[in-house]
């Protein structure tokens, strides 16, 4: 299938080349067709296979096809779990929409900034919808839109927006839209006790998977090293000057160490900048601003990065301190390698970090060689973890502690 035969008009086509995209990826020629049908779609791909445009284009084709009772209704909502993904799903979405024969408005509506010029920008409706869940309710509380005419809901981040942390969010908004409509729900990953609820949400849909077939698969080359926890930042330093990695971003697992690592770095002459959920939305959009455009070379974030961002020739990502559950992992290391380019994951593996990596490992079904860098070699090891019985946990009984112990019994011990 190529864009121009995929029912999308040539206003769409022609915005997709002004892109650069030649031809559709897996899951687009997979969904466009789906979605223009007006079928509910789950949707799962690897991070940078093209999901977005993937639901995009259709919509903004099926909005032009249909119907609609009054001029900038909301009749398609579009759901993400970061203020950053909201922003850059609505700038995608405007992209594409450009040439348009008629115009559509689209809302991008997220949290960390004042409400105000986001309810004066509803007042004349709008036709998409683009934000994450808090914000919409708070919109929705004060009377600034409705959506009760939605004909589509896209959940972006699905498994992310299915899971607990949004939960409750999710059920207001569900309660408040109309029970026929066309849902389509994306991501990479899809862990089985999301599956479970989309398939209560969804009506009849068609599963698309893009399978992980190697020509397609991202090009991300993992590493993992080991390393002390005290030489993390050297280390860090080091392979930026070794490999000259104009940007890279490193994950930690909170806001302090953000605020840490980027000062370690800054001492060194390494211009960082952190990146957690408690910035100010303009400090974040900033920091992204300047990391996209080269002026900082080195973002140092917590997982609320791990989602969707996609910042184009992004060479490498550091663990500096693992995720805790693998599917971050996969989200995180996502972040490169996009688009057909390729990257690196690095994870620093310090001994108390072994057994969690060797889990984040039998997940993916893969296993990254441990590499040792001279000069950083890790010399600690893990503080041994007492299982209820005072033993080493996950160690079974050697056949000399077997041996032994028989000995013991027959000593009438
Ligand atoms: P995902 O949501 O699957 O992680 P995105 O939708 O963010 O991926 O797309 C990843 C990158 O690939 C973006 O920079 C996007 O512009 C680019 N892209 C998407 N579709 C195409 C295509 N058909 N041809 C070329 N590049 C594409
Ligand atoms: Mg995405």
């Amino acid at each position: 299938m190529s864009f121009e035969s995929s029912g999308l008009s040539s206003a769409l086509v022609r915005a997709t080349r002004e892109r650069g995209y030649l031809e559709p990826t897996a899951i687009q020629a997979q969904a466009i067709p789906a979605v223009l049908k007006g079928l509910d779609v789950l949707g799962s791909a690897q991070t940078g296979s093209g999901k977005t445009a993937a639901f995009a284009l259709p919509i903004l084709q099926r909005l032009l096809d249909l119907p609609r009772d009054r001029p900038r209704q909301v009749r398609a909502l579009l759901l993400v779990p970061t203020r950053e993904l909201a922003a850059q799903v609505g700038d995608t979405l405007r992209h594409f929409a450009q040439y348009l024969p008629e115009p559509l408005k689209i809302a991008v509506l997220f949290g960390g900034v004042s409400i105000n010029p986001q309810m004066m920008g509803l007042r004349g409706g709008a036709d998409i919808v683009v934000a994450t869940p808090g914000r919409l309710l708070d919109l929705l509380d004060h009377n600034a839109l409705r959506i009760d005419e939605v004909g589509v809901l896209v959940l972006d981040e699905a498994d992310r927006l299915l899971d607990l942390g949004f939960a409750e969010e999710l059920n207001r908004i569900l309660g408040q839209l109309p029970a026929r409509r066309q849902n389509l729900f994306f991501s990479a990953t899809f862990p089985p006790v999301v599956q479970g609820l989309a398939d209560q949400l969804l009506r009849d849909p068609v599963r698309i998977e893009v399978p992980l077939a190697p020509e397609t698969q991202p090009d991300i080359l993992q590493r993992a090293i080991e390393v002390d926890t005290a030489k993390r930042t050297p280390l860090l330093r080091h392979l930026i000057k070794e490999h000259g990695w104009t940007r890279v971003l490193v994950f930690v697992a909170t806001k302090y160490a953000t605020e840490l690592v980027t000062h370690k770095l800054g001492l060194a002459g390494i211009h960082a900048h952190a990146f957690h959920g408690e910035l100010s939305q303009g400090a974040r959009t900033q920091v992204l601003a300047d990391f996209k455009a080269s002026r900082v070379q080195v973002v140092v974030a917590t997982d609320v990065a791990a989602r969707g961002i996609d910042v184009a020739r992004l060479p490498a990502v550091v663990n500096y301190d693992l995720p805790r559950s693998p599917v971050d992992y996969v989200h995180r290391i996502g972040r490169t390698g996009r688009a057909g380019q390729s990257g690196v994951a690095v994870s620093f593996i310090t001994a108390d970090a072994e057994a969690h990596f060797r889990l984040i490992e039998k997940r993916q079904g893969v296993r990254v060689p441990r590499e040792q860098v001279p000069g950083f070699e890790r010399v600690e090891v893990a503080a041994p973890v007492l299982d209820a019985h005072g033993g080493v946990k996950g160690q079974r009984p050697s056949k000399k502690d077997k041996l032994r112990a028989a000995a013991a019994r027959s000593r009438g011990g």
